[in-house]
């Protein structure tokens, strides 16, 4: 397993339903896209992780119909 621990905990809104949870957000795989379902309303939320421009990932949210 991981030295250092990938996961970290990130608390999101859900962009359905505005319920705020926690998830474990798996930085370790660089930038990267992924569903998970709300742990409320069970909808498909799409996680983001995108890379500025210092290399620190920034999580973003979005609806899964937001995707193009
Ligand atoms: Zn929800």
């Amino acid at each position: 397993m991981f030295e250092n621990e990938p996961l970290q905990e990130a608390t999101i809104d859900c962009p359905y339903c505005g319920a705020q949870f926690s998830a474990l957000i798996d930085y370790s795989a660089g930038e990267s896209n992924y569903i998970e379902d709300c742990a409320v309303c069970c909808q498909p939320i799409e996680f983001y992780l995108r890379a500025q421009h210092d290399g620190e990932l920034q999580l973003s949210v979005l609806r899964e119909d937001e995707i193009y």
